[in-house]
């Protein structure tokens, strides 16, 4: 289902810049005649088949060039992974589609055939507050005796505090304003913002145990404003869908729309750039030379790339100093409604051990999604999945007694100690916006850089698929 006027605001975009990638109108203006082409395994090499390196390949082979994809993993999609192999189809990753995720939709409708249901439709988000040992139901929450927090603030759930001292008209005047001289002013550590902004004691304490970062002075105010700038944008929860069948129904229809398959299984260690061409070579020693390469890797992994000649000492510093958040998913099938038994809504939000329980319905019946980040995430991060699993359940019945032989779990990613991953979402740390900026965007010989973390608008599924687009752009427009 494509949103009406999705495709035109996509379009105005890439016409902005004189260019129409999606509709192969414009012959590139690639000068290929550099490169012994006879020698090159490809026009492109695209580093990465998460969204962002396969919406790269799909522009870049629309407009005529020759591209081919290397991925470490067995699958394509990165952070977008549906666990097809646990009841429920859960979502492990990347699943939230917001009504302004222009290129998602329009994916979508390219590929056809995949049908989308309100998230609201699946997830219930009902859920009952553990704060201090006690479960309380968010009615009940302004006058609990839990609730230590000051004036006004009492009247927010915990997991809706942030906004309520966020500025009502964001000084952010569009989505890319972040990076404008005059909001470094903001980019400094969340925590002394929100104390500005008249957040007590145990508002930022709340608020912290909802932080990406381990402390909630390790995230930039400025990183906080976007996120809303952005979220605003998007139009809230009401705005999110999902594809019925599985979100890495996307990434898998990206791969099938290329001519060459993924070559997966093919970890880059290092790249070299020349005048006239790029070498890539793999952790077996296998080389493969393009006009251009693609690298979309996250943060975590291309610290360890061996670039050759070496990048910026800057643009390295920003890899290397760049925090990429961590994120576990653990999944439970219900076996029988725990939630009739103590009469509390079956979602959970606790302050201490188990982050977000929300509920998911599914043809095979109900399951739960257990979501760490942040310091709730801490004690996980180096855990194997059965300790994850086993803790998880122990931290469930402490909280909910009622779960007793009520739940089983089926499943964990933890992306943290994922092996090409090796984190969750990338974030940005006082300072650092001033500091980089969108450095890691900045094009070294003729490597190009994607991923998530180079875009400039969006974010998210979304803001992977524009750093695709524009990394293709730079290569399409070179001369
Ligand atoms: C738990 C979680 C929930 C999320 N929820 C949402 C949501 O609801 N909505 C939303 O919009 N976004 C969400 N996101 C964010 C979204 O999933 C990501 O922003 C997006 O998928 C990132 O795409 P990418 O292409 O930039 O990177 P990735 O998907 O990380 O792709 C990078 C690829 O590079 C490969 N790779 C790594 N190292 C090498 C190597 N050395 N050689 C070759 N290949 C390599 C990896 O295997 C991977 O396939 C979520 C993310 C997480 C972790």
């Amino acid at each position: 289902m494509t949103k009406p006027g999705q495709k035109i605001t996509r379009r105005q975009a890439l016409r902005n810049i004189g260019k129409t990638v999606a509709g192969l109108t414009v012959a590139p203006a690639l000068n290929l005649s550099a490169c012994s082409t006879a020698a090159l395994d490809a026009d492109v090499i695209v580093i990465g088949a998460g969204l962002s390196g396969l919406q790269a390949a799909i522009d870049l082979q629309d407009a005529g060039l020759d591209v081919l994809v290397l991925e470490a993993s067995r699958r394509a999609g990165g952070r977008v992974f549906t666990r097809d192999d646990i009841p429920g189809h859960p979502e492990a990753g990347g699943s939230e589609i917001g009504s302004d995720y222009a290129r998602v939709w329009n994916m979508i409708g390219r590929l056809g055939a995949l049908d989308t249901v309100k998230w609201l439709e699946i997830a219930d988000l009902r859920m009952a507050m553990h704060i201090d040992g006690q479960s309380i139901r968010m009615a009940d929450w302004p006058g609990a005796a839990q609730n230590h927090l000051v004036g006004a603030e009492r009247n927010a759930l915990p997991i809706a505090l942030t906004p309520i001292f966020m500025p009502a008209e964001s000084p952010l005047r569009d989505l890319s304003s972040w990076l404008d001289a005059d909001a470094q002013q903001y980019d400094i550590p969340l925590g002394d913002y929100l104390r500005n902004q008249g957040a007590s004691d145990e508002a930022l304490r709340l608020i912290a145990a909802q932080s990406p970062a381990d402390n909630l002075n390790g995230v930039s105010a400025l990183w906080k404003l976007r996120g809303n700038r952005f979220e605003k944008n998007g139009g809230g929860v009401q705005g999110l869908s999902r594809i019925k069948a599985g979100m890495s129904r996307l990434p898998e229809g990206m791969a099938g729309l290329l001519n060459r398959e993924i070559r997966f299984g093919t970890e880059v260690v290092g790249v070299r750039t020349d005048k006239n061409r790029v070498e890539i070579t793999d952790r077996s020693g296998a080389t493969f030379r393009a006009a251009h390469a693609v690298c979309t890797l996250p943060l975590t992994m291309t610290r360890n790339i061996r670039f050759d000649p070496a990048l910026p000492a800057l643009q390295a510093e920003a890899f290397r100093e760049t925090p990429q958040g961590h994120a576990t998913s653990v999944f439970f099938h219900v076996k029988e409604p725990y939630w009739d038994v103590d009469g509390l809504p079956a979602g959970l939000w606790s302050d201490t051990m188990s982050g977000w329980v929300l509920r998911y319905h599914a043809d095979e019946g109900h399951y739960l999604w257990v979501f760490k980040d942040g310091p709730n995430n801490a004690r996980w991060r180096t855990m194997d999945d059965a300790d994850i699993m086993r803790q998880a359940q122990a931290d469930l019945q402490a909280l909910r007694p009622s779960t007793v032989g009520r739940i089983e779990p089926t499943g964990v990613v933890n992306w943290s100690r994922h092996p090409w991953l090796m984190g969750g979402n990338a974030y940005r740390a006082p300072g650092n916006i001033t500091r980089f900026g969108n450095i890691t965007a900045q094009v070294h010989g003729r490597i190009h850089f994607a991923g998530v973390h180079t875009a400039v608008m969006m974010m998210g599924m979304e803001g992977a698929m524009e750093s695709g687009e524009r990394a293709a752009l730079e290569i399409l427009l070179r001369s």
